[in-house]
């Protein structure tokens, strides 16, 4: 039931969701091609087929790339591109199935079914250029937490490779002289006592590492 939930509220169901719902939209602006065009017999058929993909498949490409027609004065990003897509679904939708034809009840709701399915087209524009950004925002967070994994193991590389350095340095020193501020001791023991509470500690600058 989970799998079902994640792919419902997922990206790829807003994708198929669009991708069906541009599908209906191709039969549909087929037929109002095949019932409008001023031509006649086969050619007015192949050339409905034709115009009517290239109307659907721009109207693909704005949808899937609302984000691109964003305007610096308006907050929303490609609102106005949805609400002129939004339009033109209600005025092909009106004409596809004939609003004013008919009586009242079948009027009223004929308008309904067109407003409805403007409104969901516009809701899944809405919804895939959301879901777009949101799924960008996470890789590039993912692509951000990677790249400071990949510095702090660097760093920790440093650091490791200059406590080797130190502890070598320390090896090479005269064992009665403290390495840290140079001061002599009569035998090693005393050194290494002092060493516990010596003040002058090592410092690493930043371009070291
Ligand atoms: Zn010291």
């Amino acid at each position: 039931m989970n799998a079902i939930a994640s792919f419902l509220t997922g990206f790829g169901a807003t994708v198929l969701g669009l991708l069906v719902f541009v599908a209906y939209r191709f039969f549909e602006v087929q037929s109002l091609f095949e019932r409008y065009l001023p031509l006649d017999g086969s050619v007015k058929v192949l050339a409905s087929y034709l115009i009517a993909f290239v109307v659907v498949f721009s109207l693909l490409i704005f949808s899937a790339n609302l984000d691109k027609f964003k305007l610096n004065r308006f907050e929303d990003s490609g609102a106005w591109i949805k609400w002129v897509l939004f339009l033109f679904t209600i005025v092909i939708n009106a004409y596809f199935w004939d609003v004013t034809k008919g009586d009242n009840q079948t009027i009223f709701f004929k308008s309904v079914l067109v407003v409805f399915l403007g409104i969901t087209d516009y809701a899944y524009n809405h919804l895939f250029v959301s879901s777009w950004m949101d799924k960008q925002s996470l890789n590039r967070a993912f692509t951000s937490l990677s790249q400071l994994q990949a510095k702090e193991s660097d760093l920790r590389a440093k650091v490791s490779k200059l406590s080797t350095s130190l502890s070598e340095l320390i090896a090479r020193q005269d064992p009665k002289v403290c390495p840290r501020c140079g001061k002599a001791f009569d035998n090693s023991n005393q050194r290494n006592g002092h060493l516990r509470s010596c003040q002058k500690t090592l410092k690493i600058s930043n371009n070291e590492l």
